[in-house]
């Protein structure tokens, strides 16, 4: 699992404490890190890596989902996953209203300081370059979930072209950086297995499986297993921000081969612990009464040395220590669970 440092940082931690959770690879965000504090004041600091001091592997994204995220995300106030009622669509043509989406990129408004800016393949990869990250990631088109077969087969065209355009951009120059792929298509199993073809076809280092996932979770697992098939074998397959942990063992039976996720990290900052035993609420009144260390099967140093009821106590008075043990629990649980899978693996029994 890759933990999320949107800004360069795990959210609560410092650099040696994800490193205690057994994290062994982080992924950084292209688009923030562009606007605040700028490539360039990362690169005269020696890198993303030296800038926050993780000299472990790091990913960078494309930016490509802020595109989504910004655009038609922000007008339908939506995420990548959605509910069967919604009954609005996205056609070919439309184009959201903050920002446009042209041939070789788009168009946007910085959030920051209302700047206007461009984004496309090319200045992606050059941003990513200057971060300085190991594996990076081709500029694409994440299409909104409630998005037409036309909108996402032109917005499919697009995330191809693109892709030749990031490989020709990155020129083989920096072999110390992996550049990976994105495949793309929707809900849609044709445009899937094309992309997979496609995206799977050029010489990328490995692969991103990006954007909506399905109205469930079964279109989900469906829609993995269409794309694993196609994706060589040999190269890295990577499932961009998703993994539930009731679906961990569903994708990496799929043929996933790593993951970046919020949910340890966004739940422990709203107060949820994942235990052995399920998810508690730590908001609860009920946890004030609880000796219990988090999960008593966890061996990180929150449950070696703090109780439920402190931490519940902590959260309830706002404080911001509990959101950092949390985080910390979480990514730990987490990681040990992959582990668990990476052992099973190892023995064939999966
Ligand atoms: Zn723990």
């Amino acid at each position: 699992m890759v933990p999320v440092a949107t800004q360069a940082v795990v959210k609560t931690l410092t650099a040696e404490q994800v490193r205690e959770t057994k994290s062994q690879i982080l992924i950084c965000n292209t688009y923030h890190l562009h606007l605040k504090p700028g490539e360039e004041i990362i690169k005269k600091s020696g890198g993303l890596h030296n800038f926050m001091n993780w000299q472990k592997p790091l990913m960078t994204d494309s930016g490509g989902f802020q595109v989504f995220s910004l655009g038609f995300g922000r007008d339908f106030k939506m995420g990548k996953m959605l509910n069967k009622e919604e009954s609005l669509s996205i056609k070919s043509g439309h184009q959201p209203k903050s920002l446009k989406i042209a041939r070789d990129g788009v168009f946007f408004q910085s959030p920051v300081d209302g700047r206007k800016l461009f984004l496309g393949p090319r200045e992606s990869i050059k941003i990513q370059e200057s971060l300085g990250a190991d594996i990076i990631f081709n500029f694409d088109e994440c299409p909104p979930p409630i998005a037409d077969y036309e909108y996402t087969k032109k917005s499919l065209e697009r995330t191809h072209r693109w892709a030749i355009a990031s490989l020709q951009a990155k020129g083989y120059k920096l072999q110390a950086q992996s550049l990976f792929g994105i495949v793309q298509g929707g809900k849609f199993k044709d445009l899937r297995l094309e992309s997979a073809k496609f995206i799977g076809g050029l010489p990328f280092d490995g692969f991103g499986i990006g954007g909506e996932l399905g109205f469930d979770k079964k279109e989900m697992f469906l829609m993995l297993n269409w794309v694993t098939k196609i994706l060589p074998e040999q190269k890295p397959r990577h499932l961009l921000g998703n993994g539930h942990i009731g679906d961990l063992i569903k994708i990496f039976k799929s043929g996933v081969d790593t993951i970046d996720c919020i949910i340890p990290t966004h739940y422990a900052r709203h107060g949820i612990a994942f235990t052995s035993s399920g998810k508690l609420d730590l908001a609860k009144s009920v946890f004030l009464k609880d000796k219990n260390p988090l999960d008593k099967n966890c061996h990180c140093f929150v449950c070696q040395n703090y109780k439920r009821n402190y931490i519940s106590h902590l959260f309830r008075a706002k404080e911001i220590t509990p959101l950092s043990l949390l985080t910390f629990h979480n990514l730990y649980f987490f990681n040990t669970y992959i582990e668990g899978i990476r052992d099973k693996i190892k023995q064939g029994e999966f």
